[in-house]
């Protein structure tokens, strides 16, 4: 079933002397429970894809469905209840002078039992949630933006290079709760980043960008054996070094 999707999404940015157009009739589909990966250099329009989905930004043109109805135009006060986005810079997306558990309990209406629940799904615990951002390290403040995405209850999960600011240890340990929760809470996650190897390894599917276009797109495996357009085959050739 889908439970996301766009149709013909464009997105042009006019600065005063050129125009950047880092979406040009993107279409994408998300599946109930999938993981989505979309991949691509720096500057191919991934964030934008992101940024459209959620709302934060608004398409020049296109169409975005949540389970079949439109919401295009909606913005995340509204889109939040079925989908959360989850930032790269997991401190910057808390307030800093407030505790985990004032941030946590912001966002919903949840119970001290569910929140406890909540954090220890994403491994984290209870003695952690008096403190302020800048007493977590890097990969407990993305798990607790993590379980705040879970306390929304949305169904789906929308990742910008989540675990970029990690170190490697801590970036393969985010990614296996991410695939975690998707087998437990049956949620489905868009994963964007600009590494290949993470994408293919976890994604059920994958979305090549190049420039504001889709050039490849379709089942990991697929994809991976048979990439329809050349920078697809120049990205994996930079990762497969067997
Ligand atoms: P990615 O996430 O793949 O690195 P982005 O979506 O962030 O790419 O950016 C795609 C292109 O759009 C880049 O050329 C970037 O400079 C441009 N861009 C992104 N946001 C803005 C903005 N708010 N104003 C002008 N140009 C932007
Ligand atoms: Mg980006």
């Amino acid at each position: 079933m889908t439970i996301l999707s766009g149709k013909d999404l464009n997105k042009e940015y006019v600065n005063r002397d050129r125009s950047v157009r880092p979406l040009q009739h993107v279409d994408f589909e998300l599946n109930q429970g999938e993981i989505l990966g979309i991949v691509g250099e720096s500057g191919s329009g991934k964030s934008t894809l992101l940024k459209v989905i959620s709302g934060i930004e608004k398409p020049d043109s296109g169409k975005l469905y949540h389970m079949g109805k439109e919401y295009t135009g909606q913005g995340p006060e509204k889109t939040g209840k079925f989908l959360q986005m989850i930032f790269q810079d997991a401190y910057g997306s808390f307030d800093p002078r407030m505790s985990m558990e004032r941030s946590l309990k912001e966002g919903s209406d949840e119970s001290r039992e569910e929140i406890l629940r909540v954090i220890g799904e994403v491994g984290l615990t209870e003695g952690l949630l008096g403190r302020r951002p800048r007493h977590l390290s890097g990969g407990q403040c993305q798990r607790m933006s993590i379980a705040r995405a879970l306390l929304s209850h949305a169904g789906v999960l929308l990742c910008d290079e989540i675990t970029s600011a990690l170190d490697v240890t801590t970036q393969a340990q985010v990614i296996k709760l991410l695939m975690e929760i998707r087998d437990k809470e049956r949620i489905s996650i868009v994963l964007v980043s600009h590494d290949l190897a993470l994408v293919s390894m976890i994604c059920d599917r994958i979305m090549v960008m190049k420039d504001g276009i889709v050039v490849d797109n379709g089942e990991t495996a697929k994809v991976i054996s048979e990439p329809s357009s050349d920078y697809t085959r120049k990205l994996l050739e930079s990762v497969i070094t067997v």
